[in-house]
């Protein structure tokens, strides 16, 4: 039996993990840079949970969950995102009662749902996010998108637009879902079965339905904007002045909805228009989502939060640069004698913070030289039987290729010196 590694996920194999141990250094850095500490929930959690907090009439739960019963049949969810499992851990852990109002944090890690491949979309697939909790204000929603620019900035990313829009408070996603329901009803029964159920309990999803797209019903649905009430409004042209002082490129995209549930007020995405990627792909997104806190049974928390998707950064980062640092040194042994002395001296190397290897395969010289150019070492280690005899290492400059004697004991000095250290 052949095994292959289940559609719509892949290996990340050595080669690659060097521009992927890049990208998560350059967000690890951002979130330092904005204050933002790292959590990590399960990668499981109960299904209801995403049905609660993502909502029970989007694709996400609908169609890509991954669920199965566990042996005591309890119903389990591989995580489709990341902000329910945060907001379940923020309310479990009190978090709400630290002493400091604002809670900031960020998650990476894989995500799974249920889709069909594609350049960029995979079922299991990597996400950074960041949850910033605890505080209604239009300043944390602009810090939220000014983390995301800057990420979007640090990584070099062109052809990237940052489209807002707002979909207001309670009271005027209470209008807004009254005006799309006189909208639709005299189309309804033209557009799809989902459309029709959706069309009663959450008339908002009809706006992301991929089978209806088309439907010139849609190209002429109300918008969102125009129905917030004076706070929402308010909040939302903060939003966009701040925006205007730090002199941020933007567009009010009206059309803009996403499509979890748990959204209210400012939303936003950050669309590529990279070939590469497709064009209009959203490389992330966010919003804020005031009543998921309280929807999941903690107190009423205020929330606004985004998520990048890793694979989509990693196909827009255009960087063909080697991240391959090499190693300091590789030990070329010739013989058993030889080979017992190399361990000992790896180990020697490796303690005093070298990055080390050597050869365990028995080659001769020519194919250990082989290896040491493949690993990019700076420098090798010859130990043949003359060098065992004489109790020192013959150190080969891979760079000047200049080779010199140099006994055990001193090893350790000449490669600090060597190498600048
Ligand atoms: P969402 O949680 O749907 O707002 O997605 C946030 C980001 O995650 C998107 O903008 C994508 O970059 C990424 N993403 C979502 N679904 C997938 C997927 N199936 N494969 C790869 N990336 C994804």
């Amino acid at each position: 039996m052949k095994y292959s590694a289940p559609r719509g996920t892949v290996d990340i194999l050595p080669d690659a993990s060097g521009k992927w141990e890049k990208l998560e250094r350059i967000l690890r850095t951002i979130a330092s840079n904005y204050h933002v500490k790292e959590m990590r929930t399960p990668i499981f959690e109960h299904t209801e949970l995403f049905n609660r907090a993502v909502g029970d009439t989007t694709d996400v739960v609908t169609k890509e969950m991954y669920t199965f019963e566990d042996k005591k049949g309890r119903s389990i969810t591989l995580r489709p995102e990341g902000t329910a499992g945060i907001a379940r851990a923020y309310v479990e852990n009190k978090m709400y009662a630290l002493p400091e109002k604002l809670t900031k944090v960020f998650y990476m890690g894989p995500m799974f749902r249920y889709e069909r491949p594609q350049s960029g979309r995979q079922r299991q697939f990597h996400q950074f996010g960041v949850e910033m909790l605890g505080v209604e204000s239009p300043y944390v929603d602009v810090e939220c998108m000014m983390m995301a620019i800057t990420v979007v900035k640090a990584l070099g990313l062109e052809n990237v637009t940052l489209h807002i829009n707002s979909l207001g408070d309670e009271e005027s996603r209470d209008a807004y879902r009254k005006a799309l329901q006189d909208h639709f009803r005299p189309v309804l029964s033209d557009l799809c079965e989902d459309c029709n159920a959706r069309f009663e309990k959450n008339p908002l999803r009809i706006l992301d339905c991929k089978v209806d797209a088309k439907h010139e019903a849609m190209k002429t649905a109300p918008k969102t904007i125009d129905y917030l009430s004076e706070s929402a409004k308010a909040h939302f042209d903060k939003v966009c002045a701040l925006l205007d002082d730090l002199e941020v490129d933007y567009v009010i995209d009206t059309n803009l909805v996403r499509g979890l549930d748990y959204y209210s007020h400012t939303v936003f995405e950050i669309i590529s228009d990279d070939p590469k990627l497709g064009a209009g792909a959203t490389v992330g997104g966010g919003g804020r989502y005031n009543g998921l806190v309280e929807e999941i049974g903690g107190p009423a928390t205020p929330g606004v939060g985004f998520a990048f998707g890793l694979e989509r950064l990693m196909i827009a980062l255009n960087d063909n640069e080697d991240d391959d640092e090499g190693i300091d040194a590789y030990i070329m042994p010739l013989g058993e004698e030889a080979r017992d002395l190399g361990m000992q001296i790896s180990a020697v190397l490796r303690a005093n913070g070298f990055s080390v290897d050597m050869d365990y395969a028995g080659r001769g010289f020519k194919g250990q030289f082989k290896s040491a150019d493949r690993f990019k070492a700076t420098y090798s280690l010859l130990l043949g039987e003359d060098e065992v005899k004489g109790e020192y290492v013959n150190i080969r400059d891979n760079k000047t290729k200049e080779q010199e004697q140099v006994p055990f004991e001193d090893i350790v000095s000449y490669l600090e010196k060597g190498l600048g250290l």
